[in-house]
């Protein structure tokens, strides 16, 4: 299995590093898809005995935040890294601190920009703004080598988008929420959602999973999630589409893997 989602820089789990990493292998989750969300990630390195690809962005929760230089500080860490990815990068509905569409708009067009300059597939939010993004990203999507819809979680009928029916090179990934026994629209999408574009994340440190084993309990109400959980994802969404989980597993890493390859 392959966790296309999670925040390996992320400043909370620092300290519990290696456990994060030895429990993934030990739930035999070989690699992740480490994305970052705010500058002081960016030149953290991660040396572990995993295999993990690297990306690098503005998250949209940082648009307000940035400092001046931080375009060309983005864009000197991605050359440094040539096989890194551009995200993770978006726009957001949830969090409404700043202004939440030029500006945000703004720096993902900077970053979409960048990924089409130097051929980079992007990873990308887009909780309760879906349709902002599709708009958002659809003057780019012909020139991007891969996108990856993270963390979905739009009704399955966007799926007929014209956005999302024109394009070639869109993967998705389900997170842990499809566990909730709450979640409303994300089980219809991940049972339908087209099966050789489907991936699997645990956007750890977040969106614990209902039922999943906790990393740590968080210093707020919320135990930190672990990419050991991603076996509980990948069994709710196999029932979900009647397949054996194992079957799941498989396809999904195949499919990562063919995500990664557009690089
Ligand atoms: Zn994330």
């Amino acid at each position: 299995m392959i966790d296309a989602h999670l925040h390996l820089r992320d400043r909370r789990i620092r300290s519990c590093h290696a456990r994060f990493v030895r429990e993934a292998l030990e739930a035999g989750v070989t690699g992740c898809i480490a994305c970052t969300a705010v500058p002081e990630e960016w030149d953290i390195e991660v040396d572990c005995s995993w295999d993990v690809t690297d990306a690098f962005g503005a998250h949209p929760w940082a648009a307000g935040v940035l400092p001046p230089d931080w375009a060309e500080h983005l864009r000197e860490v991605l050359l440094r890294h040539p096989g890194a990815l551009v995200g993770e990068i978006g726009v957001d509905g949830i969090r409404r601190v700043h202004d939440c569409g030029a500006l945000q708009r703004a720096v993902l067009t900077r970053q979409l920009e960048l990924a089409v300059a130097l051929g980079r597939p992007v990873v990308l939010h887009g909780a309760r703004a879906w349709v902002h993004l599709f708009h958002a990203i659809e003057p780019y999507l012909k020139r991007l080598p891969a996108v990856l819809l993270h963390g979905v979680s739009f009704s399955r009928d966007l799926l007929t988008h014209p956005v999302l029916r024109s394009a070639d090179r869109v993967w998705y990934s389900v997170s842990g929420a499809v566990c909730s026994p709450d979640a409303k629209t994300l089980p219809a999408l991940a049972a339908a959602l087209p099966l050789d574009r489907l991936l699997l994340e645990t956007d750890s440190p977040d969106m614990f999973p209902v039922g999943g084993d906790p990393l740590v309990l968080g210093s707020g109400v919320s135990p930190y999630n672990s990419p050991a959980n991603l076996p509980r994802v990948c069994a709710t969404v196999a029932r979900l589409r009647g397949i054996p989980a194992q079957e799941l597993a498989e396809i999904t890493a195949s499919n990562a893997r063919a995500f990664l390859a557009r690089r």
